[in-house]
């Protein structure tokens, strides 16, 4: 591919002319904090079968051993920290007229970086969902045992239900309203960022193709060429975390 090399110039005009600005961020993301992927070659997914892990009938079969490893997971992102790369995408939004990040992350390094004009089609790690009365609750603070039996599983404050981490797991679909939402922000967008992600899931073609349709220029930040890398202007194979606050630095002093 020849879109990474590029005049580092024009890609600083593209981000300073900018006015709506969709950014499409993936594990790459938060693996720059520490975070393992899941679906690389050495990601987790290779040490934990997905048909246990991240389907209903996993769930179904084995609640407290998903249970068990999605706490894991909760303290390995409460001990991860954003990196500047989160950090400038939250710098950013304050600086467009319209703004959407959509994040396939289930960690909450976006939040933390200061983030709000923000969508997590894939779910929230740190949130349970109530099989009973589909209520949605926060599990930041609650007091869970430091390992789950089928006794200490989390209830539902409401109704006492069973309750399961609120993830898109396989086979199941992403939350309609906010794919709709996200939709509508690519499909008006005229820069969309690619941060991270091979975008293999996640409608990521969906995404980049309405972005094209509208005459968006596309920039990726990835180490890696990824599924979504024929559609990107510029292609900047650097970690988010060391390119964008570079870029950014320069966006903010461009003169028009
Ligand atoms: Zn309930």
């Amino acid at each position: 591919m020849s879109n990474s090399i590029f005049l580092q110039k024009d890609l600083i005009e593209v981000f300073a002319k900018a006015k709506n600005v969709f950014v499409f961020t993936g594990a790459g993301a938060s693996k720059e904090s520490g975070l393992p992927t899941f679906r690389e070659i050495d990601g987790e997914w290779k040490r934990f079968d997905p048909m246990t892990f991240a389907t209903m009938e996993g769930f179904v079969h084995d609640p407290v051993l998903v249970w068990n490893m999605y706490r894991s997971r909760q303290k390995q992102i409460a001990q991860a920290q954003p990196n500047p790369g989160h950090i400038t995408l939250a710098c950013m939004e304050s600086f467009y007229s319209d703004f959407l990040l959509v994040t396939q992350n289930v960690d909450d390094l976006h939040e933390r970086a200061g983030s709000e004009k923000m969508v997590k089609i894939h779910g929230d790690a740190w949130q349970m969902r109530c099989l009973e009365c589909s209520g949605i609750f926060d599990v930041r603070d609650q007091d869970f045992p430091e390992e789950f039996v089928m006794e200490t599983l989390p209830k539902c404050p409401n109704c006492g239900g069973f309750c399961r981490p609120n993830i898109v797991w396989f086979g199941e679909y992403l939350c309609a309203e906010t794919l709709c939402l996200a939709t509508h922000h690519a499909s008006i967008c005229d820069l969309m960022i690619i941060v991270g992600t091979s975008g293999e899931v996640s409608n990521g073609y969906g995404f980049a193709e309405f972005a094209c349709d509208n005459g968006a220029k596309i920039v990726e930040i990835n180490p890696t060429e990824g599924l979504l890398t024929e559609y990107a202007d510029f292609w900047v194979a650097e970690p988010a975390g060391e390119a964008l606050p570079r870029i950014w630095g320069e966006v903010l002093s461009y003169e028009f």
